[in-house]
């Protein structure tokens, strides 16, 4: 349930709403916007009658959200959903790119990628330091040690750092060094997990899970906002379908769908998307002309020995030329990517 405040109204009004709603169980997520202040009613709303809601002092409106996710829908909150961090501005005109390795392997490897990436001009620098494997005998990843080359090497290139949290006993841990919680596709339907998520204060990256359809990642979503976090970024990674030649099927009419439903800043992974290097160029091409407010690309400057993705990383100049071929569509579509910091 929604309700809608009038414009310009006196806090006592909403307080006393809030009160009465919280005294009858319910719990109540607010949102003030530019003109109106909505107040998102959580819980069992079958017993309230919306009339009894629309007459009270203050009220412009009141109605029922009918999708099963409510703080993340469009119908709760019409304006989208921009997440500021430090600098950058995710879910705004500016398509922002994350980019790195796979996996954080030393930190030679990491800075020699993040100086490259960054001048190229992505802002969030990404990699693993705790890496979900199919194989318990694969690498898993550096752990701290791979945080703090992380935190190193973003802060000597002036970018943010997003890096997967694999477990509720690693949020701490992680949130020490890294600016947004990458939450893997492995991980999407772990709800005891999202609903620790949301107790914190970082951004998420919410990747969607192998098999999960648009409604389920958008309740896993909901989780995160429900549990006070409202700041989720969902990211489209591919899912898994009948066909086998790529790694992943890149859903791209996920990024259109999730726009009208939701207020989430949507991303694009080809490089998971698709598994394979030659591929991901186009892909992101397509996912920017598609609208999506970011991506997320591999890259490593020796993919051959790489320890984790190498067949989907993309060589630094690959990723030169992925960037200004993608600011090119940009502009097309009335948005805009960072340019080249050495030029
Ligand atoms: C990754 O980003 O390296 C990763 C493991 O992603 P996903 O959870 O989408 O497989
Ligand atoms: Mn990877």
């Amino acid at each position: 349930m929604v309700i809608i405040m009038e414009k310009d109204i006196q806090e006592s009004y909403i307080e006393n709403i809030i009160k009465r709603l919280d005294e009858e169980g319910f719990s109540i997520h607010r949102s003030t916007g530019v003109e109106h202040t909505l107040l998102g009613v959580i819980g069992n709303t079958s017993k309230l009658d919306v009339r009894d809601l629309k007459i009270m002092p203050g009220v412009a409106d009141a109605y029922r959200i009918t999708a099963p996710y409510k703080l993340v829908s469009r119908e709760f909150k019409s304006e989208d959903t921009i997440i500021k961090i430090k600098d950058v501005v995710i879910g705004g005109e500016e398509i922002v790119i994350m980019a790195g390795p796979c996996s954080v392997e030393s930190r030679e490897q990491v800075m020699t990628i993040a100086e490259r990436v960054s001048k190229a001009g992505a802002k969030i620098l990404r990699g693993g330091a705790f890496k979900p494997r199919t194989s318990p005998y694969a690498f898993q990843g550096m752990g701290e040690e791979g945080l703090k080359i992380l935190r190193e090497a973003a802060d000597k290139f002036n970018m943010l750092v997003v890096t997967e949290v694999m477990d509720k006993d690693q949020i701490e841990l992680v949130c020490k060094y890294s600016d947004i919680l990458q939450i893997g596709a492995r991980n999407m339907q772990n709800f005891s997990f999202m609903k620790a998520l949301g107790k914190t204060k970082k951004p998420i990256f919410l990747k969607r899970g192998i098999a999960a359809t648009i409604q389920e990642w958008l309740m896993s979503a909901e989780y995160i906002l429900s549990g006070g976090n409202a700041n989720v970024i969902m990211c489209e990674r591919g899912i898994r379908t009948f066909e086998t030649y790529t790694r992943n099927t890149l859903d791209l009419s996920a990024i259109p769908v999730v726009q009208k439903l939701s207020h989430l800043p949507v991303m694009a992974d080809p490089s998971h998307g698709t598994g394979l290097r030659s591929k991901v160029l186009p892909m992101a091409r397509a996912s920017v002309a598609a609208g999506a407010d970011g991506i997320m690309i591999e890259v490593h400057h020796d993919p051959d020995h790489a320890l984790s993705d190498g067949a989907q990383s993309l060589y630094p100049e690959q990723f030169d030329e992925l960037m200004d071929q993608i600011r090119v569509i940009a502009k097309v579509i009335g948005r805009n990517i960072a340019e080249r910091r050495d030029q």
